[in-house]
């Protein structure tokens, strides 16, 4: 597997607290990795010692191939947008690209018009960034993330306050960023729903330490509505439920099978399971939100 990041046991210790505890990201080239969790988590902690602005206690990572403690000597291949976009209010969107473009020493004339125009925002001229809404001053610290072209951009909580429209806009950036120039993203949020909407893989992130590591075909299957059999044979489950036809499921752990078919059946699958001789330890239609499954897995409530 190509892996852009990957952190080996990585810890931020402040005193005698672990924000961060021994967490193992797999980032690969390409993907949209959303870091879910609530406020507190370690979230950002985690993105700050992979854009070098926080040193590990313990661990280290792989970035770009090399492995060690700092991203200093990365730090040309990784655009950041960490707790807030760095903007002058008083500046237009252009003047705060060009005082970027200034600081990192690049000097293509075409650059401040490419990245406004990349984000959305080539009209807005003169117009003060203080003027600006919540979602065009996100966009705009994507385009100074952006500035230097690098392969990796950190965002924290993009989509954080936004509304829809301004939600649909940072994601079709996004996309577009990563479909047309291969850029890799790294985002967090402590809303599942919205940045579902986003990602491609996800990390999610309690008290400092990673739960678990899933595709967004992962959490979709989690999520959707589905028949969950309980068997302690499920391979002879799988036989029965291949002779009834039905292809849509998928084994989850040593009793469990999902099924995402077939889904007010269940009667006729337990039948067949029981003339194969089969038991059946339970069977029940379930279909789990998004927040829901996150709110299970973190043991809270919708109050985070
Ligand atoms: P949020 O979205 O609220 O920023 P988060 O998931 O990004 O949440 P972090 O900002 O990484 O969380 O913080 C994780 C924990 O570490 C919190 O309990 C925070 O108070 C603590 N923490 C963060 N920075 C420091 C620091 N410099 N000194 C002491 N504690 C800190």
């Amino acid at each position: 597997m190509d892996y852009l990041l990957t952190t080996q046991h990585l810890t931020k210790q402040y005193g005698r607290y672990k924000a961060v505890n021994s967490v193992n990201l797999h980032v690969r080239q390409g993907d949209i990795y959303g870091l879910i969790g609530r406020n507190g988590a370690g979230k950002t902690t985690i993105l700050k010692m992979i854009s070098g602005l926080a040193t590990p206690t313990e661990g280290n990572f792989t970035l770009f191939g090399k492995t060690g403690r700092d991203a200093a000597p990365y730090m040309s291949r990784i655009g950041t947008m960490i707790e807030s976009p760095g903007v002058y209010a008083n500046m237009s969107a252009a003047e705060n690209l060009q005082m970027k473009c200034l600081a990192m020493g690049v000097r293509d004339p075409h650059t401040v018009s490419n990245l406004l125009e990349v984000v959305g925002l080539q009209g807005t001229g003169r117009k003060r960034v203080r003027n600006f809404s919540l979602g065009m001053k996100q966009r705009l610290g994507i385009a100074l993330a952006l500035v230097g072209n690098p392969d990796l951009v950190i965002l924290d909580e993009p989509i954080n306050g936004l509304d829809p429209q301004g939600i649909a806009e940072v994601r079709e950036t996004m996309y577009r960023l990563n479909q047309e120039k291969q850029i890799t993203f790294i985002i967090s949020s402590h809303i599942l729903e919205e940045l579902s909407k986003i990602a491609t893989n996800y990390g999610i992130i309690h008290n400092g330490t990673l739960l678990q590591e899933m595709s967004r075909e992962e959490l979709l299957a989690q999520c959707s509505e589905r028949i969950e059999l309980k068997t302690n044979v499920p391979k002879l489950a799988c036989t029965v439920l291949d002779s009834m036809g039905i292809t849509q499921y998928k084994v989850i752990d040593a009793d469990t099978i999902y099924i995402f078919e077939r889904l007010d059946d269940s009667g006729s699958i337990t039948m067949e399971l029981g003339k194969a001789g089969i038991k059946v330890m339970g069977i029940a239609v379930k279909n789990e939100a998004l927040e829901d499954y996150y709110l299970n897995l973190t043991g809270g409530n919708k109050h985070v």
